[in-house]
């Protein structure tokens, strides 16, 4: 009798998890390069291959403790780096320990383990839309229901406290705050966050607040730590070395712990299960943490004005506000643009099929909306990492490809 071995199958718990950003998009770029194509990458927030480079000061510490860091670490974290973090923030006024501090392979671990602690079957987490997509996937695979309050493009692309607020129900956990925003550019101003920690405040919420682009900020936007706003409620701050820092390779980051730890026990046990089953984050990664926090914050040099994240950001900003049919906001901080196109002029069916469309003719590699949970189709997300020269031909080719759309 012939036997047909059955297929191997993934798990139900993936059906409804995505994660487009590099998904077939990304596959069809890596295609087109092995066929010899160069592809401009403005799709991911990467910076080290756009010439960025992390303090010197950091790869020295790292390399200099590579002897040290052989063998696995407390799950925790190393004490110097847990310290260095807790300093961090006692910087800024709040009162830090290095036993409020956890360290991760990236905050992207983190964000799944502080889900996965948290979240029983049916739970419901408001996430912002559009988001950073792991926040709306990693609460899918822990069983979650990813609750979306919509940011407002109008207004800045502030979130409105009231909307949120009216979509809290007796199986909200947690309320995701993303400040400075992926994909957006905003940074809320301090009304808005105080009005979120209070919704928290009022109906026994956590306060997960993703604050990976703290330090990239422009114009003087003020960047308001949501810790800082909600000493009463328990409040997970998630960042890390990725992007002011620039050494995302290394998988480098940290949550910080505050508010009413009392009330957490239960919670912080079950976070650190997790922790421990996963051994320890990345050890010669953990070492670069005090030597990028203790020492010489060079990203002040990159968002001044003449600093080149400053300039890349306006001038992607004024070359795609000059696109006709195309608004935009300008980016008050983070390394993005999100881009409308106006659906009188170019009616997009499918978001994803026009950015391989995009990629295919002019070999240029942008993220499609709603790839971060948003809901129309017609809006981008622009990474504004390369040079200033590249930005222009890349802006210049994706006009040309836009005024082709037009006129078909
Ligand atoms: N949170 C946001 C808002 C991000 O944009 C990113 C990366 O782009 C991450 C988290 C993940 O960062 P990490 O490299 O620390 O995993």
């Amino acid at each position: 009798m012939q036997h047909f071995a059955e297929e191997f199958r993934q798990s139900p718990k993936l059906a409804e998890v995505r994660y487009d950003v590099r998904g077939p998009i990304a596959q069809e770029a890596a295609r087109l390069e092995r066929a010899g194509h160069y592809i401009t990458r403005l799709n991911i927030g990467n910076p080290a291959p756009f010439g960025f480079e992390a303090p010197e000061a950091v790869l020295r510490h790292m390399i200099a403790e590579l002897p040290t860091a052989q063998g696995y670490s407390d799950s925790q974290g190393i004490y110097s780096a847990r310290l260095a973090v807790a300093h961090y923030y006692q910087a800024r006024g709040l009162a830090a320990t290095p036993e409020d501090v956890w360290l991760g392979n990236g905050v992207s671990e983190l964000i799944s383990m502080v889900l996965t602690a948290l979240i029983a079957p049916g739970d419901e987490i408001l996430i912002p839309a559009p988001d950073y997509p792991l926040w709306t996937g990693a609460t899918k695979l822990a069983g979650g229901t990813p609750v979306h309050y919509v940011c407002d493009e109008d207004n800045h692309w502030w979130p409105d406290p009231e909307e949120i607020e009216s979509k809290v129900t007796d199986r909200t956990k947690a309320l995701v705050l993303i400040n400075p925003n992926n994909p957006t550019g905003a940074v809320y101003p301090r009304e808005i966050i105080e009005a979120m920690a209070d919704i928290c405040r009022r109906h026994n919420l956590m306060l997960l607040a993703d604050e990976i682009y703290e330090n990239i900020v422009f114009d003087g936007a003020q960047m308001v730590n949501a810790a800082a706003v909600a000493d009463d409620v328990l409040t997970v701050t998630f960042s890390g070395l990725s992007k002011t820092w620039r050494v995302a390779g290394f998988r480098s980051g940290w949550i910080y712990v505050s508010g009413p730890r009392h009330r957490a026990k239960n919670y912080l046990e079950g976070l650190n299960l997790l922790m421990n089953m996963r051994m320890c984050a990345n050890v010669p990664a953990q070492h670069a943490i005090q030597a990028a926090l203790g020492g010489f914050q060079s990203i002040e040099e990159l968002i001044l004005p003449g600093g080149r994240l400053y300039e890349q950001s306006q001038t992607a900003h004024r070359l795609l506000a000059g696109i006709e049919g195309v608004t935009v906001e300008k980016a008050a901080g983070a390394l993005y643009l999100f881009p409308r196109l106006d659906p009188e002029l170019y009616p997009i069916e499918d978001d994803e099929a026009f950015v391989i469309e995009l990629l295919r003719q002019k070999k240029i590699l942008l993220s499609h909306g709603r790839a971060f949970n948003w809901e129309d189709t017609q809006h981008l997300r622009v990474v504004t990492l390369p040079s200033v020269e590249d930005l222009e031909t890349a802006i210049g080719h994706i006009g040309d490809f836009l005024a082709d759309y037009r006129s078909t």
